[in-house]
């Protein structure tokens, strides 16, 4: 019973103490005895005793004020260095704080994202974000995860999602106590794809909407004021059927683009022959060219240039090189479409068909941006050409999955080259 009060009592108090008041209880019933048989004088007894009482509490005192928190954790050292060895290895950057908030490890993740970071301060005073101190501020009360997200904008503008976990510690003591960590997660790519998603609906949607209000404007006029007027409705019928046709266009190129992202990861593997595909294309393109009074000039060689490649792809890639030239390089009267072997500048050998127009060229500004979705330089000649917007970014999607590169050059009033280059197939050896 007695054991059982004093055990609930013990029970209550904070581990070293208890520990101490039990080494004292110890000591003062030997002791105790010790004079009751006349072993030791009283006088011996009570200075014994105090000096017990001294290496019972003086050290854990010592100790608090001294020694850093970090000391403190782990039951033995190799468990303390398991846990500094584990926040050093994390990934992402990660800091431990005690209960009260101060630092007891970070890593080399974490340093970079806050300097200031140091071992027994306060995490605050190196993480300033208000929303940071607010969400550890209430995972250390209630001993619960917090999550935070905020901008930061040092070296650059990046979303941050902040993570505090409450970890349960072995203490020096035999005890355990909660401590904070805290993990960093970039959260930019994933931010910025959700907002290239959004802008990618809105400009389909947009793109969709033009041709469909074209359509619907004229199926009323024709219900109406032009009911009994052929002449206007063979007119009318005609914008609408182009209107249809950049419509279907439209949806084309859009589910050509998921498809060649879908199977972006998987290389295409069948060895084709671009040779015959790049006359294929020239050939069909021949009634725009001779409506465009442009000239094609094809500078390929006569054997086979084989590459790993999809050949359905390789169509729609040089399709839309050799259209677009016809299209907004027309007044050069001429396009040469040529292949040829050279090396990347990383030494690997590759084949480059190139794309050729003496147009008015493209102003250096526009160049890094042409592959980008729906961006044209000039969005009315585009629509009036019954272009998408789509066409390079399909061809750079195509060019990638193909593991190649696309590069453009233009000196403006001077043409265009467009030249995808695709991996040479290394020589077969014996
Ligand atoms: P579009 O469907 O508008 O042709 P693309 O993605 O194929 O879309 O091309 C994007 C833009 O790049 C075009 O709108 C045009 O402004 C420009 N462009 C493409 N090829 C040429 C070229 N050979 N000469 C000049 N401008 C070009």
């Amino acid at each position: 019973m007695a054991i059982d009060a004093s055990s609930s009592i013990f029970s209550l108090w904070p581990d070293r103490l208890r520990h101490s008041a039990i080494v004292l209880l110890t000591a003062a019933l030997a002791l105790a005895a010790l004079v009751t048989f006349g072993e030791v004088s009283p006088a011996r007894a009570i200075a014994v005793f105090i000096c017990v009482v001294g290496a019972a509490l003086v050290p854990w005192r010592l100790h608090d004020a001294v020694t850093s928190r970090e000391d403190t954790l782990g039951g033995n050292p190799v468990e303390a260095a398991a846990v500094q060895a584990i926040v050093a290895g994390m990934p992402d950057p990660a800091v431990l704080l005690d209960r009260a908030g101060r630092v007891i490890h970070f890593n080399a993740a974490a340093s970079q994202l806050a300097p200031a970071l140091r071992k027994n301060e306060l995490a605050q005073f190196a993480l300033r974000s208000p929303d940071i101190i607010t969400a550890l501020r209430e995972a250390i009360a209630a001993a619960e995860p917090r999550r935070a997200s905020y901008l930061d904008h040092v070296p650059v503008d990046r979303w941050i999602e902040l993570i505090i976990t409450p970890v349960l510690v072995p203490t020096t003591f035999g005890g355990s106590d909660y401590c904070m960590l805290m993990t960093f997660h970039d959260q930019t790519p994933l931010r910025r794809a959700e907002e290239m998603r959004a802008d990618f609906v809105a400009n389909a949607s947009h793109e969709l909407r033009t041709p469909l209000a074209a359509l619907s404007g004229f199926i009323d006029t024709l219900q109406g004021p032009a009911k009994d007027d052929a002449k206007a409705r063979e007119r009318f019928l005609g914008i609408m059927h182009a209107q249809a046709t950049r419509m279907a266009r439209l949806i084309d190129d859009l589910l050509s683009l998921s498809r060649v992202e879908l199977s972006a990861h998987v290389r295409p593997d069948t060895l084709v022959d671009i040779v015959p595909i790049i006359r294929q294309v020239a050939d069909g393109l021949e009634p725009l060219a001779s409506e465009r009074q442009v000239g094609i000039e094809i500078d390929l060689p006569a054997t086979p240039v084989l590459i790993a490649g999809d050949r359905e792809e390789l169509l729609r890639l040089f399709e839309n090189l050799i259209e677009n030239a016809l299209k907004y390089g027309a007044s050069g009267g001429k396009v040469v479409v040529s292949a040829a072997a050279a090396n990347a500048p990383d030494g690997a050998g590759e084949i480059r068909v190139a794309v050729r127009d003496f147009g008015p060229g493209i102003a250096p500004e526009h160049l890094p941006r042409l592959t980008e979705r729906f961006y044209r330089v000039d969005v009315g000649d585009s629509r009036a050409q019954g272009g998408t917007g789509l066409g390079l970014s399909l061809v750079k999607h195509i060019v990638n999955r193909h593991r190649g590169r696309l590069l453009i050059e233009s000196v403006p009033k001077n043409g265009a080259t467009f030249t995808a280059c695709f991996p040479r197939i290394p020589a077969r050896s014996g």
